[in-house]
């Protein structure tokens, strides 16, 4: 009697054994706050399903927690984030009501890099996302931080995915060599930028102006992550107007109205340039070279005077 029972126990371990076999471990699922993580996971793990929780379009301290990217989040066996409380705004909410265990532990870019500007003391909630007490959390600006941040990624999809470690290890190998060749090639195609002085609204090129040697000299918001004012900006234009800068920049997903206003009043000389802050969501290696030309292409022109 008990023998049975345990052949038939036996039976049905080996029956499991066999299955698991079988059955070949699923691809990824991996859920990216940003498209310039999305199109990094994409360089690493092709076979991946990746969902994007932002575009281009779209303010990424300030995103409304939808039904559709909790029901993405509670599927992800991998979340791969921003951090620096650029999402604080808006992840605990999502992680929260997903209940997904896979999504308590994410990945975020912020963690690989060093970051610039930290504002010790500045007066934030979890709301508001784009005051950046830790640091400037738009890492993704400066190439060589992709560099950076796709060596921590490969780690962390190996370590998810034992079996394909060499496969990743491999393709991260061959992304290097290619970026570093790009790296090479806009750093001598942006040498007339070193020196030229800008004004911006807000951080998101911080890490792009520190890589070229741009100087920020002004920035549209009276105070890290508050909006401008218009005694802010009559300001600025006073003091602008005695040293003009080359260009006013702004992120593609802000009011383009105090920028439009700004270069108006320091009279038409000072062109305003409104470039794109990330790449598209489906982006993969491809458009993120496309984001970095475009970037220096725009930057070059507007400011050959
Ligand atoms: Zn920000």
């Amino acid at each position: 009697m008990r023998s049975s029972r345990l052949r038939r126990g036996l039976l049905r371990a080996a029956a499991l054994g066999l299955w698991l076999l079988a059955v070949p471990a699923h691809a990824l699922t991996i859920f990216a706050c940003e498209p310039e993580w999305a199109a990094l996971a994409r360089v690493l793990a092709p076979q991946a399903t990746i969902h994007v929780a932002t575009h281009a379009g779209q303010d990424p301290h300030h995103i409304e927690a939808r039904p559709a990217l909790i029901a993405q989040l509670r599927r992800a066996d991998l979340a791969v984030c921003t951090g620096a409380a650029l999402e604080a705004g808006w992840l605990p909410a999502l992680q929260q009501r997903a209940a997904n265990p896979k999504a308590r532990d994410v990945f975020f870019a912020a963690d690989h890099v060093e970051l610039i500007d930290p504002q010790p003391g500045a007066i934030g909630t979890p709301w508001s996302g784009d005051v950046h007490a830790e640091g400037n959390p738009h890492v993704h600006a400066d190439p060589r931080n992709l560099l950076l941040v796709s060596q921590a990624l490969a780690e962390r999809l190996a370590a998810e995915r034992p079996a394909e470690r060499a496969a990743i290890r491999a393709r991260l190998a061959a992304f290097e060599a290619r970026w570093r060749e790009h790296l090479a090639r806009w750093e001598q195609q942006a040498a007339p930028l070193r020196g030229k002085k800008i004004a911006a609204q807000h951080t998101t090129f911080g890490y792009l102006w520190r890589w070229l040697g741009i100087e920020q000299i002004a920035d549209l918001e009276p105070r890290p992550g508050m909006p401008p004012t218009p005694g802010h900006l009559q300001r600025l234009r006073d003091s602008l107007r005695a040293q003009p800068p080359a260009a006013i920049v702004l992120a593609g997903y802000q009011d383009p109205r105090s920028g439009r206003w700004l270069a108006q009043q320091l009279g038409g000389a000072v062109p305003l340039l409104v470039l794109p802050a990330t790449v598209e969501e489906n982006a993969g290696e491809a458009e993120l070279v496309k984001w970095f030309d475009g970037l220096l292409r725009e930057l070059l022109s507007a400011t050959a005077r």
